[in-house]
């Protein structure tokens, strides 16, 4: 299985040796390798009978179902480049990924939740307007030409989550997804017993990665269209999942509902939470682990590199609550000077849509800026202390927002926190702390959080000077990663 090049390849292999497992449930519904095979093959048909040829760009936004991985699976069959959006987005991002792409067919799911996706299509002219959600084109496989052999073309157009400026159109191959998925599946250490759950947009990069560990180990995963919990936890306790998570919001989801009833696990089958992509304290580490009696291991990735380092569940407790794990075989991390994290390997992108965004993008020995800051450990582990452009510099002096934030999470005021730094006409920037109360805690006051900070060993001038509590702090759709740039701008408008 490892062998296969393409996606199609890799489907084709698991199907042939176990075509009768499940692999995707969803409500009441399963489908099997074989059914996931056969299905999309005539998707692939239908797909054809439209006009998709090998190298045509089908945009989709659809949510997370199984008739999406079907689509997905059919597009990588025929050899066409896929661009999933993720499906809440909406005019602004969407306009943006059917111009950047040049889309010639936009897959919608009609009206979704209450909103008329078709209609938004119409509204921003998109070509070739088909519906996927309940019903696929279908058509007959004989027709189909041979699927594709080469997994380094460019078949996949991602969209960065847009945190630091427009989103950019990141370009992957079978190969670098593929290389991505077996690095998390060679990381959390699974088996072909688990059940694994996708509570995160089947849009996301972690769609594709996710799929590849389900098909090297032949396990399956429940789908959520609509993830909420409480609701979603009788799912996860119906099907026995025993992998869940997604991110940082996800597990402190988890833990909120462990607290409600302290006594029994919250899901009896669960194992492991297993996640990534933003950051998380290393107080949440700990409550997990205690709480919720499972193990929690958390990655680095982003839309350009799926998968960088995953945390491993027999790690230390140490380990796993303060770094972002080991970089599997393959991937080399070089940090250069600065602090910048720099990345090469198989599960790298090939680069963005943009020529000039790729060309600044890779460094002259082709490693990949992240625009992230680090440090790898004695012992390999890498350790993020920020971005960039999340730097605060206060009077000269560069100030890490990250280990304010781990400080602050572990507060038992704070639910959430983001630090920033603001435009200052004294210092440059101040640092301004966004909290976000814990659930029945009282108001948390400047005061009483820089003595916290003070007695925690931090610097005097990297204390916050300004505190916003807020209700909730302004996240994506997908991750629910903190949008600091909407922080700033609420916070750097003067007062009215
Ligand atoms: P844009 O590039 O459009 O500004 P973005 O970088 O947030 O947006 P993504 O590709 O979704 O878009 O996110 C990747 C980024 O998320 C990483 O570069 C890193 O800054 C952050 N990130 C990922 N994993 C972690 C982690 N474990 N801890 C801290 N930050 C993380
Ligand atoms: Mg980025």
């Amino acid at each position: 299985l490892s062998a296969s090049r393409t996606l199609w390849d890799l489907l084709a292999r698991r199907a042939a040796l176990t075509p009768d497992r499940p692999v995707l449930l969803q409500e009441d519904r399963t489908l099997t390798f074989g059914e996931l095979r056969a299905r999309a093959e005539r998707t692939a048909a239908g797909l054809y009978g439209m006009g998709v040829r090998p190298g045509t760009v089908v945009a989709w936004q659809l949510p997370t179902r199984i008739e999406t991985a079907v689509l997905s699976f059919a597009l990588a069959r025929l050899g066409a480049v896929q661009s999933p959006v993720i499906p809440f987005y909406r005019d602004r991002e969407v306009g943006f990924a059917l111009r950047e792409s040049r889309a010639e067919f936009f897959a919608v799911p009609g009206v979704w939740r209450g909103f008329d996706h078709g209609e938004m299509a119409v509204r921003l002219g998109a070509k070739g307007v088909f519906e996927a959600y309940d019903d696929l084109p279908e058509g007959d496989p004989a027709v189909l030409p041979p699927p594709p052999s080469d997994g380094t073309s460019v078949r996949w157009i991602y969209w960065t989550s847009g945190t630091t400026s427009d989103p950019k159109g990141v370009l992957h191959t079978d190969r670098s997804l593929i290389a991505g998925g077996s690095c998390l599946a060679h990381a959390l250490r699974l088996t072909g017993d688990d059940v694994g759950s996708m509570a995160f947009p089947y849009a996301h990069i972690a769609g594709p990665d996710y799929t590849v560990m389900l098909l090297l180990y032949g396990f399956p995963a429940v789908m959520f269209e609509q993830f909420a919990l409480p609701d979603a936890l009788d799912e996860y306790r119906r099907h026995g999942v025993t992998v869940a998570g997604g991110s940082t919001a996800f597990y402190s989801m988890f833990l909120a509902e462990q607290r409600k009833r302290p006594t029994a696990p919250v899901i009896p089958s669960l194992r492991l939470l297993a996640g990534g992509g933003a950051p998380k304290p290393p107080e949440v580490y700990h409550a997990v682990v205690r709480e919720m009696g499972v193990q929690l291991t958390h990655g680095y990735g982003m839309t350009e590199v799926p998968m960088i380092t995953m945390g491993a569940p027999d790690d230390t407790a140490e380990n796993l609550a303060t770094t972002e794990g080991r970089p599997p075989e393959g991937m080399e991390i070089r940090i250069a000077e600065g602090g910048e994290v720099r990345l090469r390997g198989e599960a790298v992108c090939q680069g963005y849509l943009d020529p000039a965004q790729t060309a600044e993008a890779f460094d002259a020995d082709g490693f990949l800026r992240t625009g992230d800051l680090g440090y790898v450990t004695g012992g390999g582990h890498l350790v993020l202390t920020g971005r960039l452009k999340d730097v605060i510099i206060r009077k000269g002096e560069n100030i890490s927002a990250k280990e304010i934030e781990d400080l602050l999470a572990a507060h038992p005021a704070v639910g959430d926190v983001a630090v920033i730094g603001l435009p200052d006409a004294e210092r440059g920037e101040r640092v301004c702390a966004v909290v976000e109360r814990a659930p029945g805690a009282g108001e948390p006051s400047l005061d009483a959080l820089t003595s916290y900070l003070r007695a925690e060993g931090l610097s005097v001038h990297k204390l916050p000077e300004q505190l916003e509590v807020v209700d909730a702090l302004p996240r994506n759709d997908t991750l629910r990663k903190v949008l600091k740039y909407k922080l700033r701008e609420r916070y750097s408008e003067p007062a009215r």
